[in-house]
């Protein structure tokens, strides 16, 4: 599966604000939103005026850089919500937070959803006893997630255990620290998902 290789870090100069896609650092002064506070390149600390659909797109832009999403599969994401019922916005996030690496790192497994990806790939997790490691796997109420048996011993994961042990869980999902089981007990509402993103305007962009 394709994903973004490119510097992360201009990501977030580029939209402004932190997206937090690098785990500790983020939190810390080398943030390169906190040390070169404009956008990256020749012109970036010349001021713009942003049109309408130049928000939209930003908005767009930040969604799919959070959840480290390449464009066609992110409309895809798009086209499904628009075919489920209720709020679009509020389903694409819903799906989104859905995706097992997104899980992995909101259990506490993972410092960023890159890691999180990471660790996915590797095949360090399973999901209802069988290995899955495609990191766009949707997961179902209901659903266990787990470090698999054959990767318990690894450094990694005795790093992993402690990382999860420190970390708040969600209200849509259980863990249990002591087995690095987890298990989703409810769909995520909106108020259960913390991304700075206005969901309208992607729908607003989108429907053009
Ligand atoms: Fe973004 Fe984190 Fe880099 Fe700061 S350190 S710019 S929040 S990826």
């Amino acid at each position: 599966m394709a994903r973004y290789t490119g510097p992360v870090c201009r990501l977030c100069r580029r939209e402004g604000t932190k997206l937090y896609l690098k785990g500790d650092r983020c939190y810390s002064d080398k943030c390169a939103v906190v040390k070169r506070a404009y956008a990256p390149g020749q012109h970036g600390q010349s001021r713009k005026k942003t049109s309408e659909y130049g928000i939209q797109l930003r908005e767009k832009q930040k969604a799919r850089r959070i959840y480290g999403i390449l464009e066609n599969q992110f409309r895809n994401y798009f086209e499904k919500a628009e075919r489920q019922k209720g709020v679009t916005g509020e389903n694409l996030l819903r799906l989104l937070e859905c995706r097992l690496d997104n899980v992995v790192y909101r259990l506490g497994f993972a410092n960023s959803r890159v890691e999180a990806r990471q660790l996915v790939r590797h095949g360090h997790f399973t999901v209802n006893g069988r290995h899955v490691n495609i990191p766009s796997f949707i997961v179902r109420v209901g659903e266990q997630i787990a470090v698999s048996e054959s990767s318990r011993k690894s450094p990694k994961i005795a790093e992993i255990s402690e990382l999860a042990a420190h970390k708040t869980t969600p209200a849509w999902l259980e863990m249990d620290k002591d087995q690095l089981v987890g298990k989703v007990v409810a769909l995520p509402s909106r108020e259960d998902i913390d991304v700075p993103i206005e969901e309208h305007l992607i729908v607003e962009l989108y429907s053009r």
